[in-house]
């Protein structure tokens, strides 16, 4: 095979039926077919030669074939066996690509990258979209930008802020460790077979340092974790359901000057802190 052209439709019709592949559903294969939205998605990676990059789920290789022709070094971790001798001869004219057979939760992507900053590039399978991005954040990884392809509606979680319905814990966890963009949005029509949703592009820029300094990192999420289990309660009440008494969720509202009130999903980032830091100091006490 020729060093073609593999985001449009009739190539990978062509493909799939060469390789007798049938699509697998539960690894959420829904493969590009718009050479445009390929492009778009590469380009918002501002990959330059030799620049170390890693995707996940490359499938037939279309979007990794835009990322090897920036001349970036790629390296595509693909969890389906049956895909593997398609990348082999869709990417066989590209010396700057790798491809590893391997689970994207299992692998240690620190050592797979050999330690060098590395981006992020990916149409992500929908079925693990926020276990992926919470691995590559909570690993504190050397990762320098991710630009993910999701379901819209994810994407709008991912950046939305305090008192939106859709806010929660992966909004929060998101914008701690990187400054999120939402770019454009896909329709159904670029994939084959087309799913059943809207996609959309989302860009973060991942932080040098959180947005907000705490004692214990720990103690944050878990006050976020609370906040969002239990969106219909009070705050106050979020707070003695996580096993502190009366006395200890007054000082802690007083120390950090919330409103028990208040539904935490109305907190900013600085809020959770404040609660976060007034809880650490009252366990230190
Ligand atoms: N990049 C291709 C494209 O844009 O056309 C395919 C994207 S498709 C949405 C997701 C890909 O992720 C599939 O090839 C699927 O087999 C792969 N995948 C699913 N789970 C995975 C995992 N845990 N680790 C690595 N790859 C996975």
């Amino acid at each position: 095979m020729k060093e073609v052209d593999l985001s449009n439709a009739e190539v990978v019709h062509y493909i799939v039926k060469r390789f007798g592949l049938r699509m697998n559903k539960k690894l959420g294969q829904n493969f590009l077919i718009r050479r445009d939205v390929v492009d778009d998605i590469a380009d918002a990676a501002d990959l330059t030669e030799g620049k170390p990059v890693l995707e996940i789920g490359p499938g037939i290789g279309t979007l990794t074939q835009a990322l090897a022709e920036t001349g970036a070094a790629v390296t595509a971790v693909e969890l389906d066996d049956k895909l593997l001798p398609v990348l082999d001869k869709t990417l066989e004219h590209y010396d700057n690509v790798r491809v590893i057979h391997g689970d994207i939760m299992r692998i240690d992507i620190e050592e797979t990258m050999h330690h060098q900053p590395f981006t992020v590039c990916a149409n992500l399978p929908y079925y693990i979209t926020t276990p992926i991005i919470m691995k590559l954040l909570e690993q504190r990884l050397p990762i320098e930008k991710i630009v993910v392809m999701v379901q819209k509606e994810v994407a709008e979680r991912m950046v939305s802020g305090p008192g939106s319905k859709i806010y929660g814990a992966l909004s929060v966890s998101v914008q701690y460790y990187t400054e999120p963009h939402m770019l454009f949005e896909i329709s159904p029509k670029a994939f084959m077979p087309a799913p059943e949703v809207t996609s959309a592009v989302v860009a973060m820029d991942v932080r040098k340092q959180p947005p907000v300094q705490v004692l214990e990192e720990k103690r944050f999420f878990q006050v976020v974790k609370a906040a969002f289990g239990q969106r219909r309660k009070t705050f106050a009440n979020t707070l003695k359901s996580a096993g502190l008494t009366k006395e200890q969720v007054s000082h802690i509202l007083e120390v950090a000057a919330i409103d028990g009130k208040r539904r935490g999903e109305t907190f900013s980032l600085d809020e959770f802190a404040r609660v976060a830091d007034a809880w650490t100091n009252i366990v230190k006490l």
